[in-house]
């Protein structure tokens, strides 16, 4: 009897699918694993352009170092001495027609130190007030069933906390609803306290949040020339990655799966032992169809909410101290949020300001339709109004996620959970990216190193590959 080579598939070359990859390969050096990528470069929304000279993301820009999975998997490919650490962290919040920082020890926007949140100057006397009466509410009975965050702030706290602040920060990491978005799945540590009979939504905030304050290199990290550059640095230490490759279709044989890759015209097929699925819900979904229909319905459920980034490159201009701004969707205006990239990461030459603006919020169908010029044109127009910029931009940069950010709506563990029952019948199959427990760059890594280990369990227990 002889052992074959297993043969894995990974479908999708973003950092979920290239963390998977990387885990096989690490674990079992032996295993034959492709990265299947349809785009022509690698990394989804891990990417690097040039903006005025200067590498810039236009994509995810800011790894959590809180979680360990980033740093480990930059220390596993020897990228260590490439961690950048912020400069600044302070972000502000725009209200009642200025900017304003967000208050210290805020968890998703509910506060943790209602002083800070009264300093603060976002919210009106009556809005405060509402806030401080929290406290004597009834104690908050334990939670047993998911809720919708911004209607649990909005019940406790008024709407003013929920739209000045809950909104604008849950918008910033979703481009989401927060009368819509999960609380266990957007704030699963404080929905644990909540569940464990945390008496207040202030007290539940308080004891999550750090009085200190850490350092921000404690916090956040990225890259020397980006935090894109992870998703080439780590395709470079593959063995076969296939950009410009679209897998069409999934099937099962007797043997494992079928994969239809390539055009239609050119269609090819792959059989392997083993996939991992490591796309967006939407085409995980399809290609689910024939292989997990209970689950494929399930992904196709999830919700996404588009965005674009709009880079733009200033010469002499100085906009505020601090890393950016948040803007609710009720304060006037189209962007969202904008990140002063020059002030937040080391690098930008001096007299250049390079930042970004990003537009595109869940259900907003209007504001994308522009086309790049127009979208450059409101975004440096509004980014004069709140940050003071008033030159004309020297470069810029239109990059557009359709569907980029997926939604946690109330219910998305369950949903996840379907997903994963389902997904568990198929012995060789797994799932893994940003539309199930995080979307987070982080929690994709994660994702992506969970995934490999159900494939490796899987070929352990003797998968289809001995033949004799
Ligand atoms: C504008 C923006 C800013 C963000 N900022 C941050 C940030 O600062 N920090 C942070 O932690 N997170 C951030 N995120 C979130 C984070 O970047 C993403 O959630 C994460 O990178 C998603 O990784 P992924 O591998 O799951 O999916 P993706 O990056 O979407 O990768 C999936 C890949 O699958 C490919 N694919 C799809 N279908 C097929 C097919 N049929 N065959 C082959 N390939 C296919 C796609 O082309 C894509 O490359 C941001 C997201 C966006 C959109």
């Amino acid at each position: 009897m002889t052992a074959t080579t297993n043969r894995v598939a990974v479908v999708g070359g973003g950092i979920a699918g290239l963390a998977a990859a990387w885990e096989l390969v690490g674990r079992l050096p032996a295993l034959d694993v492709t990265v299947y990528e349809a785009a022509p470069q690698i990394g989804g929304k891990l990417r690097v352009a040039e903006l005025a000279g200067h590498a810039v993301d236009v994509g995810a820009e800011a790894l959590l170092i809180r979680r360990p999975e980033g740093r480990r998997l930059i220390e596993s490919l020897g990228l260590d001495d490439d961690l950048v650490a912020p400069l600044t962290l302070s972000a502000g919040i725009r209200a009642r027609g200025s900017n304003h920082a967000i208050p210290r020890r805020t968890l998703m926007g509910i506060p943790g130190d209602l002083d800070a949140l009264a300093a603060a100057g976002i919210l009106s006397a009556a809005g405060l007030s509402r806030v401080a009466a929290e406290a004597r509410l009834p104690p908050l009975a334990p939670l047993s069933a998911d809720v919708a965050v911004g209607r649990l702030v909005r019940e406790r706290m008024g709407d003013e906390l929920a739209e000045r602040v809950v909104e604008p920060l849950l918008g910033g990491v979703y481009a989401g609803d927060p009368d819509r978005l999960s609380l266990v799945a957007t704030a699963p540590a404080l929905y644990h306290q909540l569940r464990s009979g945390g008496s207040s939504l202030v007290a539940a905030a308080a004891r999550l949040t750090d009085a200190g304050g850490s350092p921000p290199a404690e916090v956040f990290a990225s890259l020397r020339g980006g935090l894109g550059t992870l998703a080439p640095a780590l395709a470079s230490r593959l063995p076969d990655v296939r950009t410009g490759t679209t897998v069409r279709e999934i099937v099962r044989t007797e043997a494992g799966f079928r994969l239809t890759i390539g055009s239609t015209a050119q269609a090819q097929a792959v059989d392997v032992d083993a996939v991992v699925i490591a796309t967006p819900a939407a085409k995980a979904a399809r290609l689910l169809r024939g292989v997990a229909r209970s689950a494929a319905t399930e992904l196709d459920r999830i919700d996404t909410a588009s965005v674009a980034i709009v880079s733009l490159a200033y010469r002499d201009a100085e906009p505020p101290a601090g890393s950016g701004l948040l803007i609710g969707s009720g304060q006037g205006f189209t962007v969202k949020a904008i990140t002063v990239t020059s002030h937040k990461w080391p690098g930008a030459e001096p007299g250049l300001t390079l930042l970004r603006a990003s537009i595109g919020r869940v259900g907003d169908t209007s504001s994308l339709q522009r086309d790049d010029d127009e979208l450059v044109r409101l975004a440096a127009r509004e980014v004069g109004a709140l940050l003071g910029v008033s030159s004309t931009p020297i470069d810029h940069l239109v990059t557009r996620w359709g569907g980029g950010l997926p939604q946690y709506d109330v219910g998305h563990g369950d949903r996840v959970a379907r997903i994963r029952t389902g997904v568990e019948g198929v012995p060789g199959l797994a799932m893994a990216g940003a539309s199930y427990e995080g979307i987070g760059v982080p929690a994709c890594i994660a994702s992506g190193t969970a995934a490999a280990d159900r494939v490796i369990d899987f070929l352990a227990r003797g998968g289809p590959a001995v033949d004799g």
